[in-house]
């Protein structure tokens, strides 16, 4: 079977975004999306909430904000302390049962991780439909995942819900949990999508978008 997926997308439990549980579970089936990782910032609350709530599948994780830049981790179900290096952080959220994504990793103003990703990483986000500039971030992504032969993910980094799904991994996976993350380190993933159309950016920006409407 094959799982579409946005692997990165953030709820209320995000101070930066205005996502909320009914909102996540409307854009993403109306997108043909089959599952949605919850990756907040520094938390799982959101996504153990939306779990529970919804027949829809979703991916439990977390955005972690090492020392060195962002990571997210996917299968995540515990906090994984913020502020430790990137070697560290990995190994916690491997140790935590999850896999380790190097999210946009070189997009700017995203603390992002750049020259800190190593073979330890089980992916890279080379699409993310938020990072800025769009092209070179990605091709960047791109060669990074190449040099350490890591499967390629993308997902949107969702603060606004009407960007769901922009960008998206289609996987080679039963529709559950396990098998999804046991997919992608195995590589049975390919990313798809682009950035988030222009009309829609600065409502992505939540911080932004709240102070100047
Ligand atoms: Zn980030
Ligand atoms: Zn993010």
């Amino acid at each position: 079977m094959q799982v579409k997926a946005d692997l990165h997308v953030h709820t209320t439990y995000s101070s930066d975004s205005i996502i909320t549980p009914e909102a996540l579970v409307f854009y993403a089936k109306k997108r043909g999306l089959t599952a949605v990782a919850v990756t907040d910032h520094n938390q799982v609350e959101g996504a153990r909430k939306i779990a529970a709530e919804t027949d829809f599948l979703i991916i439990p994780g977390i955005e972690v904000s090492s020392q060195d830049g962002h990571i997210v981790g996917l299968n995540v179900n515990e906090i994984i302390p913020k502020h430790l290096s990137a070697d560290e952080t990995v190994d916690r959220i491997h140790r935590a049962g999850g896999v380790a994504i190097a999210c946009h990793p070189y997009a700017l103003f995203k603390g992002s991780i750049g020259k800190s990703v190593t073979a330890k990483f089980d992916a890279v986000e080379t699409i993310n439909a938020s990072s800025f500039p769009f092209r070179s971030a990605s091709s960047k992504a791109e060669k990074l995942a190449e040099r350490f032969s890591l499967p390629r993910v993308a997902g949107t980094d969702a603060h606004y819900g009407p960007v769901i799904g922009c960008a998206y991994t289609l996987i080679d996976a039963e529709p559950n949990v396990d098998a999804i993350v046991k997919a992608i380190v195995n590589g049975q993933c390919q990313p798809f999508g682009g950035p988030i159309p222009f009309s829609m950016r600065i409502k992505n920006q939540f911080r932004f978008f709240n102070k100047y409407i």
